[in-house]
C-alpha cells in the first residue's frame, strides 16, 4: 500500500487538508504502507516557500512523519513526456480562446440551459486558422480531449460511483504559460510513484472521472489505484466552514494551546461511525483507524468539541508526556500534577505557572479585608518543610468563625485572583511562605 498527500503550498495547511492528511497517513501507518508527502507546487506564482516550511514545520509538530518526499517543480520532464505521449496519440489539443471569450461563451450555454462545457471548438481550428493565431502573438493552452464513455469506479467511502464523459468538460492540462495543471501532474506522479490509494476530499470526485481517463491514456491501469473521497467538514451545525474556521491554520491551534494528539484525535474521527476518543498515545489512534467506517455525511468539525478533548487529553498527560509541549520549559514535575486537573489548554499552564511564582496578582474585597488581615497575622514563618495549611486554616476558622466558601473563597482570590483552580492546600504549598505573604500583604493594598 502506498498513499500521497499532496498539498500544494499556495497556504497555510488547515483544518479541512490536515484531516486528509491525517487519513492518509493512519491509514499507512496502520497497514504497513508507505507516505508520501508530495508538494504540488507547479503553480509557480501562488506557490511559496514559507508555505513549505510552516507545512513540515506543523507536520512535525502534529507528531507526524512521512517515508518519501517529492516536489513536482523537480518533475517536470516527466509532465513534459506525458504532454508529448498524449499529443501524439491526438488525445491533447491546442486552443487558443482568451478568457474572455471562454467565458463568453460560457454565459450562453448558460443561457440556453446548456451546461456550461466546453464546446471543442478548437478542434475544428484549420492550421491557417491556428497561424494566424499565433502570428497575432495568441499563445495555445492544451487541452485533454475526454472519451464519450461511462466512467466507474467502486469509491471506498462513496461506494460505486459514476460519471457520463460526455457530461464533463475536457480539462486543461497545459496552460498558456506552458505550465503544467494539477490534473496531469498528479496522475503522472500517482502512476510513477506508484500510489496505490488516492485518498483526497470529495471536491475531487470529478477529477478523478477526469483522471481515470487520463491513466489510461498515458497506458496506465485505473484499477491499480483504488479511490476514497472523503466528505467535506463543516461546522458544528452542518454549515459550511466559513472562512475564519475553514482557514484556520495548525499554528492558529497551536497559539491557542491546543495539543497535537487532541487535533490527530478529533481529524482522524469526525466522519467516521466511530465514537470520539481522546486518545494520548498516537499507536493507539493508529490502531483503532478503519477507513471503512468513514461516511457520506459531512463531517462537522467544532472548537468547542475540539476544546473539550484537549482538555481531556491534557488531564491524562503524564509529565514525560506534556514536558515537550510545556510552555514553561522549567515547569516541574510537582508543579504539573497540581495544576493539570484545572487545565483546559496548554497556555493555562503558563498563566498558573505565572501565578504559583510571581508577587502580586490577589484580589481582597473591601468585606473581606480584616479577614485577610487575620490570615496574614496567624501565617506561620517560613520556609515550609511541612505544608502547614492544615493548622492554619483551622486557626483562621476558629478565629473569624468563617467557614466554607466563605473561608476559603476569599483566600482563593488572595492568592490566586481567580475563583477556581487547583485545591488551594497545594497551590498554598507550592507558593511558599513569601509568596503567599506577599499575595496577602499586597492585596491588602
Ligand atoms: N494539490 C491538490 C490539492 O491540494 C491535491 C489533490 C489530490 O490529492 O490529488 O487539492
Amino acid at each position: 500500500m502506498k498513499v500521497r498527500f499532496a498539498p500544494s503550498p499556495t497556504g497555510y495547511i488547515h483544518a479541512g487538508n490536515c484531516r486528509t492528511a491525517l487519513v492518509n497517513w493512519l491509514l499507512a501507518r496502520k497497514n504497513g504502507g508507505t507516505f508520501l508527502l508530495r508538494l504540488d507546487d507547479t503553480d509557480v506564482e501562488r506557490s511559496e516557500d514559507k508555505y513549505v516550511q510552516a507545512l513540515l514545520r506543523d507536520w512535525a509538530w502534529l507528531g507526524l512523519d512521512y517515508d518519501e518526499y517529492k516536489k513536482q517543480s523537480d518533475r517536470m520532464d516527466l509532465y513534459q513526456a506525458a504532454v508529448e505521449k498524449l499529443k501524439t496519440e491526438g488525445r491533447l489539443y491546442a486552443c487558443y480562446e482568451t478568457p474572455e471569450e471562454l467565458e463568453y461563451k460560457r454565459k450562453l450555454r448558460l443561457k440556453q440551459g446548456l451546461p456550461p462545457l466546453y464546446d471543442r471548438e478548437a478542434l475544428h481550428l484549420t492550421e491557417e486558422k491556428k497561424a494566424q493565431y499565433e502570428k497575432e502573438g495568441r499563445k495555445p493552452h492544451w487541452r485533454f480531449l475526454l472519451k464519450d464513455t461511462p466512467i466507474i469506479w467502486d469509491d471506498i467511502v462513496r461506494g460505486p460511483t459514476h460519471f457520463e464523459g460526455s457530461n464533463l468538460s475536457d480539462p486543461i492540462l497545459v496552460r498558456e504559460s506552458g505550465t503544467f495543471v494539477y490534473i496531469l501532474a498528479s496522475v503522472v506522479d500517482d502512476i510513477d510513484l506508484k500510489i496505490t490509494h488516492i485518498i483526497r476530499g470529495e471536491d475531487h470526485v470529478s477529477n478523478t472521472a477526469i483522471q481515470l481517463q487520463l491513466i489510461e491514456a498515458l497506458g496506465a491501469d485505473p484499477k491499480s489505484f483504488q479511490f476514497a473521497h472523503l466528505a467535506l467538514l463543516a461546522g458544528e451545525h452542518g454549515e459550511a466552514l466559513g472562512k475564519s474556521l475553514g482557514s484556520l491554520g495548525i499554528q492558529d491551534l497551536r497559539d491557542q494551546g491546543i495539543i497535537p494528539m487532541a487535533i490527530c484525535s478529533l481529524l482522524g474521527k469526525i466522519g467516521t461511525s466511530d465514537a470520539i476518543h481522546p486518545y494520548t498515545k498516537m499507536q493507539d489512534l493508529i490502531e483503532s483507524f478503519d477507513l471503512g467506517h468513514f461516511g457520506r455525511a459531512t463531517a462537522k468539525f467544532s472548537l468547542t468539541q475540539l476544546g473539550q478533548i484537549n482538555k481531556k487529553i491534557l488531564q491524562e498527560m503524564s509529565f514525560e508526556d506534556i514536558k515537550k509541549f510545556s510552555p514553561v520549559p522549567e515547569m516541574t514535575e510537582s508543579f504539573w500534577t497540581t495544576v493539570q486537573h484545572n487545565i483546559e489548554s496548554l497556555n493555562d499552564i503558563k498563566t498558573w505557572w505565572e501565578t504559583c511564582h510571581q508577587k502580586g496578582d490577589g484580589h481582597v474585597a473591601p468585606e473581606d479585608r480584616a479577614f485577610i488581615q487575620d490570615a496574614l497575622d496567624l501565617l506561620p514563618a517560613g520556609p515550609w518543610i511541612e505544608n502547614p495549611w492544615d493548622g492554619w486554616i483551622n486557626t483562621l476558622k476558629d478565629q473569624t468563625q468563617r467557614k466554607g466558601k466563605s473561608l476559603f473563597m476569599p483566600l482563593r482570590l488572595a492568592l490566586t485572583g481567580q475563583e477556581h483552580g487547583p485545591e488551594l492546600k497545594v497551590i498554598f504549598h507550592l507558593l511558599g511562605y513569601d509568596l503567599v505573604k506577599d499575595k496577602l500583604h499586597q492585596g491588602l493594598n
